[in-house]
């Protein structure tokens, strides 16, 4: 395809893509990333963004990586924003590689500020969050009619590292499918605050971890045994909380193969 009037000379300028990479498993990216990713000179990227995704960049594409485990950054914030900025103005075709989506829990907002701030020419790529991600994978959809007509993502932690702000009396209520983003290491306190403010203790729950990757966990139960059931299966991050009769959705899909595969052998 030939370049319309003027583009080479905007193709020749640096600039920051600043990309989700989706939930773990390395097909679901876009279309548009992956071009991104084939083409980029300078890709940073964090710690939930797939090998095989890095595997797609030029031979000569500088990899850095960022950090980005919790409590654990082992690139700041500043020093990240610096170093797009820096590239691009060299004239490179910067990558920020991000797990997910960049601007859910993604700090993609941040970095676009920086860019802007220093007249850096960026975009934004969307990529699937987690919580879309691991509701396929686990079968347990975020809406359905009859069960579900809302969901919220929140996050379980707040900047402080303490239990998130978020209004737990109002979520408790006002939400079907709860889904709580960095929760793990919060989980007695979310299930304290949830079920202080009225939310039964019955309602079905699930955690998933490595959501859509070949070592994904996924354990049901209710909103009263989170906690437990977190310690016994040994979860750790990165996963997501799910709350809301959605969960029994997946029971039903599961129990419908079971039957399915016995009629079959049967
Ligand atoms: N921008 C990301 C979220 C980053 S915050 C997104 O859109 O998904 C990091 C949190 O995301 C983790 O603590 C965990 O709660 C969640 N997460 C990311 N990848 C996940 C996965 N594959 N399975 C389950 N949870 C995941």
């Amino acid at each position: 395809m030939r370049p319309a009037a003027g583009e080479s000379m905007v193709m020749n300028r640096g600039m920051v893509s600043i990309i989700g990479a989706g939930p773990g498993d390395p097909e679901l990216i876009t279309v548009k990333a992956l071009k991104r990713i084939q083409a980029a000179d300078v890709i940073l990227y964090d710690r939930l963004v797939s090998d095989a995704l890095l595997a797609e960049a030029r031979e000569c594409a500088l990899c850095i990586y960022c950090g980005k485990a919790p409590d654990l950054h082992s690139m700041s914030q500043e020093m990240i924003g610096r170093m797009l900025a820096s590239h691009a103005a060299e004239g490179k075709q910067v990558v920020r590689l991000k797990g997910g989506d960049p601007f859910i829990f993604g700090r993609g907002g941040e970095e676009a500020l920086v860019l802007a701030s220093s007249g850096i020419p960026y975009e934004i790529i969307p990529g699937i969050t987690s919580a879309v991600g691991a509701s396929a994978s686990s079968l347990i959809p975020l809406t359905h009619r009859g069960a579900a007509s809302s969901f919220a993502c929140v996050t379980g932690t707040g900047r402080d590292g303490r239990v998130s702000a978020v209004r737990w009396d109002l979520l408790a209520h006002s939400v079907d499918t709860l889904v709580i983003y960095m929760g793990i290491s919060q989980l007695p306190q979310i299930q304290r605050e949830l079920l202080l403010h009225g939310k039964a203790g019955h309602t079905p729950a699930a955690l998933i971890e490595r959501g859509t990757t070949s070592e994904e966990r996924i354990v049901t139960g209710t909103l009263a045994e989170l906690h437990t059931l977190a310690v016994t299966h040994h979860i750790t991050n990165p996963a997501l909380i799910m709350i809301g009769q959605c969960v029994l959705v997946r029971e039903q899909l599961l129990q419908m193969q079971l039957t399915a595969n016995a009629s079959m052998t049967g």
